[in-house]
């Protein structure tokens, strides 16, 4: 599992997350959603401490993970991101080789190995020798996904991994990160697909002014929202 107990972020006087507290089982898909500048990415980052929250907890499995070795915490949850942030001057095999050996210590042949099956698993096996420029949008960002994978990961974050895309290059990625929910990975996804969050999250986190407003099933958010300012945020995006 997952939680953020009471976390709590300000920059400067602006009091971003007011008290968070989020807990999503093993092997369970919470998708977040909320309205922009709501605090969702600070949120996400928090979760693998790319963002130090100013108080609160971090727990994985039940311990405590907020002052571990963010480096080692980073193996354990991986992130994807809106802008895929690849290395554009490395082929699509060394962007999952180099950190393979760089984070984890492994030889080229079996970092290479491992490379290349979870490129084979985002069906794009074929693609490893090209610059990422050289792929789509949607391309690049399943290399992304497999790169993050190739770390094995108990949990995967996911910061608007589809915003960037044109729309027929949407379904594939949804498509592949429901792939990766079914398989009993642990995700948090932020988006603006309520499609995949009521198809595919076991919870739904409804975010407004840095708090969890309401969570609950995907038919509790959707179907039977019962505070005021989610049901006008389901009024303007569905
Ligand atoms: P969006 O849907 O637009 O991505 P969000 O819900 O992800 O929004 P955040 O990116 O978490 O929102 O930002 C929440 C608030 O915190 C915003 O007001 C943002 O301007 C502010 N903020 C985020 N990061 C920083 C930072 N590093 N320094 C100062 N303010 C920040
Ligand atoms: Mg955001």
């Amino acid at each position: 599992s997952v939680e953020l107990r009471d976390i709590h972020v300000s920059f400067g006087t602006l009091e971003v997350l007011r008290g968070v507290d989020l807990r999503v089982a093993s092997g369970k898909t919470t998708c977040v959603i909320g309205p922009s500048g709501s605090g969702k990415s600070t949120l996400l980052r928090c979760v693998n401490r790319l963002q130090e929250p100013d108080s609160g907890d971090l727990l994985l499995d039940g311990t405590s993970v907020i002052h571990a070795n963010p480096d080692v915490l980073r193996q354990r949850v991986g992130m994807v991101f809106q802008h895929f942030n690849l290395f554009g001057h490395r082929s699509v095999l060394d962007n999952i080789v180099l950190p393979l050996r760089s984070v984890k210590g492994l030889t080229k042949e079996e970092a290479t190995a491992i490379a290349r099956a979870r490129l084979a698993d985002v069906g794009l096996a074929e693609k490893a020798p090209y610059r990422p420029s050289a792929l789509s949008g949607g391309q690049q960002q399943r290399v992304a996904i497999a790169r993050a994978l190739a770390m094995d990961p108990e949990v995967m974050l996911f910061d608007e991994a589809t915003s960037a895309l044109d729309p027929e290059l949407v379904k594939g990625v949804l498509n592949l990160m429901a792939g990766l929910a079914s398989r009993g990975l642990t995700l948090i996804v932020v988006t603006h697909e309520m499609g995949f969050a009521r198809s595919v999250a076991d919870e739904v986190a409804f975010m407004d002014a840095g708090r969890i407003v309401e969570q609950g099933t995907p038919d509790q958010i959707f179907d039977n929202p019962t505070s005021p300012r989610l049901r006008q945020f389901l009024s303007q995006v569905l």
